[in-house]
């Protein structure tokens, strides 16, 4: 036996490529190694069922701890890796124990981005990535009465219709004119602040925070620029995160936003491998470099990198997809909407059913979905097939899709399914 593969971080991505080499058949030894004290879990429930009560951590696992034995997944949790000594190939932990790698596949995913403001740091001031930092907001959401968001991204707006359904007070500040205005179209940006509006939600866009101000150490309120203030027993912040680099860049490895990998997910060091929310990949969907946080992507490049280090080198080329629920609506997003030219919409935004089409030099690049899974499915289908739907086609409720589907199967000699 070799040294086998050591996989850095147990999030969604470390997690799927140790279980991944196991299904392609791999044999030598694996190495999963996390700073965090936990099994390997999911993070999307962290703003959903989880601080609603409705999951506990047993439910969002992503396996059961017997599965790493079953599997000889050797799993050091609670170990935090400080180096790469490449010239060696081994990795060396925190506590200065070395670790030899075959291959080495960096999974250690990104950071929330702190808000530089005076008071950011006084009690109350809570951040959400971890379990331990969900558990966090879980319990103070228990007494706290009101509630400051910081940023209308996805987990802005899902920690914000959590708290709201829990009855608080609650207000979203966001910098930026509209909602989620990195990813959707403003129809679906318009149709997120209506929704919250309508659960009670007060959502502020435009709003620049200037300072937290507080008393005995706790946090009172929040500051805009432009002089309005609102009162907060508890803020929880959601402005971005940033990508884990460190590890990568003082090895030596090329890292720009993100670990920068070739469409192989390798980077430029020999036998080391970067995926998930941490690496910067070519994205063919995009027709650039990308770094994607969201689980598909993570998965996905998991998947492939273990198809790889077990023998069969294989380039990545998914689609892109991803989803937000916030109170009973799932939005779901499909390919990357950067760059387009056009938007047709298919379905009805008073009916809560809704899908915007993305066009760019009229060829489909993106489907946002709300409530509609159908269009999702095969629109995932249609962009990754790269099907010429065309814009009056998509915004024509009357033509099925489903026929477009069918053809492009028939095209790749297979049945449509889903
Ligand atoms: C609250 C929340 C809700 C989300 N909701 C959705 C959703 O609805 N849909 C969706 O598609 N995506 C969602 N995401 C994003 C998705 O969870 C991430 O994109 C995905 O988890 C990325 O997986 P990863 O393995 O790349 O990184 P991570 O899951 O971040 O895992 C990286 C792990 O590496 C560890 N690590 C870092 N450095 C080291 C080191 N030096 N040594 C050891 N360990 C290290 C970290 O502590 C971490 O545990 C959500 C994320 C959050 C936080």
């Amino acid at each position: 036996m070799g040294a086998g593969t050591v996989i850095v971080g147990t999030g969604q991505g470390g997690f799927q490529t140790a279980a991944s080499l196991r299904s392609e058949g791999y044999e030598e030894p694996i190495t999963l190694i996390g700073e965090e004290p936990h099994i390997p879990y999911q993070r999307p429930p962290l703003s959903k069922g989880f601080p609603l009560g409705q999951l506990d951590f047993e439910s969002i696992q992503l396996r059961p701890e017997r599965f790493y034995q079953d599997h000889r997944i050797d799993l050091l949790a609670g170990k935090r890796v400080a180096a790469i000594e490449r010239a060696t190939q081994h990795v060396r932990l925190e506590s200065s124990a070395r670790i030899p790698y075959e291959k080495l596949v960096l999974a250690v995913g990104a950071r929330n981005r702190k808000l530089a403001v005076t008071g950011a740091n006084l009690d109350g001031m809570l951040y959400l990535r971890s379990l331990d930092e969900a558990i966090a907001v879980k319990e103070r959401l228990k007494s706290a009465q009101e509630i400051v968001v910081i940023g209308g991204g996805f987990i802005g707006l899902e920690i914000a219709a959590v708290a709201c359904t829990l009855g608080k007070s609650v207000t979203v500040l966001e910098a930026l004119p509209r909602l989620m205005s990195r990813v959707v179209a403003p129809i679906i940006s318009d149709f997120f602040r209506e929704l919250h509006a309508s659960r009670g939600v007060k959502v502020v866009c435009d709003a620049s925070v200037s300072e937290i101000s507080g008393s005995r150490g706790k946090v009172q309120k929040v500051a805009l620029r432009d002089g309005t203030v609102y009162p907060a027993d508890l803020v929880i912040v959601g402005v971005g995160v940033a990508p884990n680099v460190e590890l990568a860049r003082d090895s030596g490895l090329g890292v720009a936003n993100g670990v920068a990998v070739n469409e192989f997910l390798e980077t430029d060091g020999e036998n080391i491998f970067a995926i998930g929310d941490c690496a910067e990949h070519p994205c063919i969907f995009a027709g650039a470099r990308v770094r994607l946080e969201s689980v598909q992507n993570a998965a996905d490049q998991a998947q492939r990198v273990a198809t790889t280090i077990a023998g069969r080198r294989s380039c990545y080329r998914a689609l892109p997809w991803f989803w937000t629920d916030q109170f009973e609506i799932k939005l779901q997003m499909a390919g990357i909407s950067q760059g387009h030219d056009r938007i047709v919409t298919r379905g009805e935004v008073e009916k809560h059913k809704l899908s915007v089409f993305y066009f760019k030099r009229d060829r489909l690049v993106a489907i946002d979905s709300i409530n509609r899974p159908l269009d999702h499915m095969i629109g995932r289908k249609l962009i990754a097939g790269g099907a010429p739907l065309t814009p009056e086609q998509a915004a024509d409720e009357s033509l099925d899709l489903r026929i477009l589907e069918h053809e492009l199967a028939q095209q790749k000699g297979g049945p449509a399914r889903h």
